[in-house]
Parts: C-alpha cells; structure tokens; sequence
C-alpha cells in the first residue's frame, strides 16, 4: 500500500521544544473506516501528535497528508474546513443553550442560511439535528438546556456538535474519562457506529474501553511507536507490558 492509500498518513513527523523531541520521526497510517487508539505513559506525545494533526502545534519536520492534501502548512480553520474534528478531554458546549440549539449552531455556516441576525431553520438543518441527535443518544434531550445534562451526555453532545461538521476523521481525547460503566458501554457503541462512514482516532487509557473500540492500537513511548498492531499483539508485547501496561 503506499500512503495515498490512507485517510492519514503521517511521515516522519517531528516536533521538538527547545531541543526535547516530543514527537520523533513519527510514521503513522490510518485507514478509511479506521477506529485507531493510541496509548502510552504520560508524556509520551499522544496529546502532541493530535495537536500536530489539528495544526495546535506547527511541526519541526515531517509531513502529515489527509486524504493527499498536506496540513503541516495549513491554519487550524482550514484543517477543520479540510474534514478534521477534534475533541477535547473537557468539553466545550453551550451550557445556557439547549442540547438543539447547540447542535444547530455547530452546522458549517458555509452551508446554512444565515438572516441578519438569525440563524434560518431550514430543512436541511433540522433533519440534520435530529439525525444527529439520535446518533448521540440525546433525541429525548432536544429541548434540554445543556448544563443539566449528565457528565457522560455532555460529551456526546460534544462529539454531536462535531459530527454536525461531518468530518472524515474525528479526533477525541480520552473521551470516556469520568463516565459510569453504562455510558463507557455506550460510547463504544456509538464509536463502533461513527466508523462505519468515518475514521476515528483516540487517545484512551481505558483498556478495558480500548478492548470494545481498538481495531489497531497505536503504543507510543518517549515520541516513538513502541508496538502497532490489534489490541492482542500490543498486550502482550514486552516492552509495552515493561513502560505501560505492567504498571
Ligand atoms: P501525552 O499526551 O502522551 O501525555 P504530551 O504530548 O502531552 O504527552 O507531551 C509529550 C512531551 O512533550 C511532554 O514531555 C511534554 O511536557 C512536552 N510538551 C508538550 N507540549 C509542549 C510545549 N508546548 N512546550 C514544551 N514541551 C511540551
């Protein structure tokens, strides 16, 4: 396969911070329809090579093409325009809005109907709220103000908002942390779902959450790969049980 086959393909990526390597002549491929966890101790750069992906963080080398189109050079509006959504650990929603409105407005403005001041309903845009709405569990929830959704609710309506954009790969950082077991159960479900028409990539220290979602799992340690491969292989790799999984 060559890396115009992939939805991303990262080549030997670096970032350095007065002279610390956080990211280190990074290779990455990641498929259409891919859900790809990355795991690692802390400070490994997982969070680092998002940023890189989202252009937060501008690279010192390297080059990381999305669907052939080179992002190392582009500013975050016109990667997220390109079809890149990322999530953060906390979310970022309209707490005084409710869970429709937050969802409406988060459709790209260059393709709703804006008046002088008010955003128009138009068909197009309400069909799309509820079918995201159902996607993210929150259907019941519509007229819902936000800040009286649970902490697991929040999320998915953060990832809602997102796939209002309908981005081809969707980034999430820890997107689990903090929520009961039923909702780690229906997150992974709605990942599952998610890539049927998408690629994921996460940062998760969940195992047990990785087990239901990883169709690849990505180790890094010290900026580098450590161990690729299905969740199985990587468990049982030595050097990863040695600096993560046997802690
Ligand atoms: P992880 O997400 O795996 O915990 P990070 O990507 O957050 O790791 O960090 C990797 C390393 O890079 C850490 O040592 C961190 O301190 C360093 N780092 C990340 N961002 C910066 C920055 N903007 N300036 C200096 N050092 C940074």
């Amino acid at each position: 396969m060559s890396s115009t086959d992939f939805v991303l393909a990262i080549e030997d990526l670096t970032v350095s911070f007065d002279g610390f390597k956080a990211v280190d002549a990074l290779n990455m491929y990641i498929d259409n329809n891919e859900l790809r966890v990355v795991i690692g101790p802390n400070g490994a750069g997982k969070t680092t090579v998002l940023d890189l992906i989202c252009g937060k963080t501008k690279s010192t080398s390297g080059s990381i093409k999305f669907k052939n189109k080179e992002l190392t050079k582009l500013p975050e509006h016109e990667i997220v325009r390109a079809g890149v959504g990322r999530k953060f650990q906390t979310p970022s929603i309209y707490e005084n809005l409710t869970v429709y409105q937050n969802l409406e407005v988060s459709y790209p403005v260059g393709r709703s109907v804006w008046g002088s001041l008010t955003f128009k309903r138009t068909p197009e845009v309400i069909e799309q709220v509820h079918k995201i709405a159902a996607e993210v569990l929150l259907t019941e929830q519509l007229q819902m103000e936000a800040a009286l959704l649970s902490h697991g609710q929040k999320q998915w309506l953060e990832i809602g908002m997102l796939l209002m954009q309908d981005p081809e790969l969707l980034m999430l950082d820890e997107p689990v942390a903090g929520m009961s077991a039923k909702e780690r159960d229906q997150t992974a479900d709605l990942l599952n779902r998610i890539c049927k028409n998408r690629s994921v990539l996460v940062i998760e220290h969940d195992m047990e959450f990785v087990k239901k979602i990883a169709h690849k799992v990505t180790v890094l340690h010290q900026g580098k790969i450590l161990a690729e491969g299905p969740m199985e292989k990587v468990q049982a790799d030595e050097k990863v049980i040695e600096v993560y999984l046997g802690h």
